[in-house]
């Protein structure tokens, strides 16, 4: 097996009985980059000689005993998340000379946890997407196959650790951009509960739904690279003092007698009937897995997307505002065209006379969507539902009709207007072409999905599965 394709466990073992060092991983890793990704175009910035660097000074560590959780580790960073000294773009011509003078919280994190970092991932422009497509860097190709959209917005992310670029990378999700890619590409995404891993230098999307998150390769990496990057941070006001446990620890007691419910509004709408089939069979997974499968209602789900698309764009449009050529990088007329839409229809909701018809109904109905899911898990510990009610579509298919992108996200939004956490899982493949599933819970219940996620992943095993480039 090539050293770039291990799980971030076995990579950690690995390197800790010394099979391989740092070095060699980390050349495997780039190896890989430089042979698919002009292709695959998973990064904007690839650093070569500073992951080198960094690799050999993992090497040294190990030799002196260090083990922290992710020390040679070789991971891709979304170009969201502010990088001392590495260009940080956001994917966007906006910034595409910007570097940064200081870390995110949670890369400081992941290097103090010593992991290497191998460049900066492909994304769409400030994480308004759907597909990847709208990067100023080009569009980012889904490894399964080349005509198609690897799901965005961390397009590169999935991208580069579907084509064994990395070990594990990071994402951010404001509306399903962790877990649509992750089900796109057959690896495993978790959308965190809101503020349980810091935004403090992560490029703002829309403050009140960016949550910050991870891609792996199986359901137990994830919770360890989890491990590493959530609590409290005195950066971020909205990160609570709820005290982080071992995610790992429980992962494997099984989900007997669990209650899972599934919510009827999201295998109604619209769904592609192959999908609606398979979905069908992970149920059965489920229920032989010894969990209950109780039929729910989220009955404000319709409201779902006209609710997000005007509480996010209007979060954006402030947002964006600091890119004025004067404090960070060129000035507005490099905005892209999704950019300048969302700062319009933002602009447009927040003004007198329409704030209140718009702005402040969808704050409303924002909190009904909350709410379906508390009055839902008062009877149920989590759901189980859809990622996307498609397969993944050809590259340029949606790219000029925003609405039918923004249609996408319909099974994801809802996750980030409640703050629940969402863990996506690879479900199967359809023509090809992978299909994940979410499993929602409360606020703050990571462990639990990563105690379903890992039962049915390793009854199913569907994440061994690898495209071929
Ligand atoms: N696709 C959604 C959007 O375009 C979500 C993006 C995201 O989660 N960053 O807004």
């Amino acid at each position: 097996m090539n050293l770039n394709s291990l799980t971030l466990k076995e990579a950690k073992k690995g390197l800790l009985s010394k099979d391989f060092s740092s070095v060699e991983l980390t050349k495997a890793c780039l190896g890989q980059i430089e042979k698919y990704d002009k292709e695959i175009n998973s990064y904007i910035t690839v650093c070569n000689e500073e992951a080198l660097k960094q690799a050999e000074l993992s090497d040294s560590k190990i030799k002196d005993g260090d083990d922290s959780p992710l020390l040679g580790i070789p991971i891709a960073v979304k170009d969201l998340y502010s990088t001392k000294g590495i260009r940080t773009t956001a994917a966007s011509k906006v910034l595409e000379n910007y570097i940064p003078q200081y870390d995110a919280t949670a890369i400081a994190k992941i290097k103090n946890a010593g992991a290497v970092i191998l460049g900066k991932a492909n994304c769409d422009a400030w994480a308004h997407g759907s597909s990847g497509e709208n990067s100023d860097f080009g569009p980012t190709k889904n490894p399964w196959n080349k005509n198609c959209v690897p799901g965005g917005s961390s397009s590169g992310s999935a991208a580069s650790l579907a084509s064994d670029m990395c070990i594990a990378s990071t994402g951010t999700d404001t509306g399903g951009s962790i877990r649509l890619p992750a089900s796109f590409c057959n690896i495993v995404g978790l959308k965190p509960t809101y503020g349980r891993v810091s935004r403090y230098g992560i490029v703002a999307m829309a403050s009140s739904l960016d949550s910050i998150g991870h891609f792996t390769r199986t359901v137990e990496d994830n919770a360890m690279f989890l491990n590493v990057t959530a609590g409290k941070d005195v950066f971020d006001a909205t990160t609570p003092y709820i005290a982080v446990p071992d995610y790992a620890k429980g992962i494997k007691n099984g989900i007997e007698n669990l209650k899972i419910g599934v919510p009827k509004e999201y295998i109604n709408s619209g769904m592609d009937p192959v999908l609606s089939d398979l979905f069908q069979n992970v149920l059965t997974e489920f229920e032989s897995l010894g969990a209950n499968i109780i039929n729910v209602s989220l009955p404000h789900t319709e409201y779902a997307i006209a609710c997000y698309y005007i509480i996010q764009p209007a979060e954006v449009s402030s947002n964006l505002a600091r890119y004025d050529g004067i404090r960070y990088g060129n000035d507005r007329s490099y905005f892209g065209k999704e950019a300048k839409r969302r700062i319009i229809l933002g602009t447009y909701t927040l003004s007198a006379g329409y704030y209140d018809a718009y702005y402040k109904k969808a704050m409303q109905v924002r909190t009904l969507i909350k709410k379906d899911f508390e009055d839902a898990f008062k009877n149920i510990d989590a759901i189980v539902a859809p990622v996307s009610p498609t397969l993944p579509w050809k590259l340029g298919e949606k790219v000029n009709d925003p609405l039918k992108m923004y249609l996408s996200d319909i099974f994801t939004v809802t996750a980030n207007l409640a703050g629940i956490p969402g863990l996506s899982v690879p479900a199967g493949l359809v023509d090809g072409l992978p299909v994940g599933i979410q499993i929602l819970g409360p606020q703050f219940s990571e462990e639990m999905l990563y105690r379903v996620g890992y039962a049915f992943e390793q009854k199913t095993k569907h994440y061994k599965e690898k495209p071929k480039l």
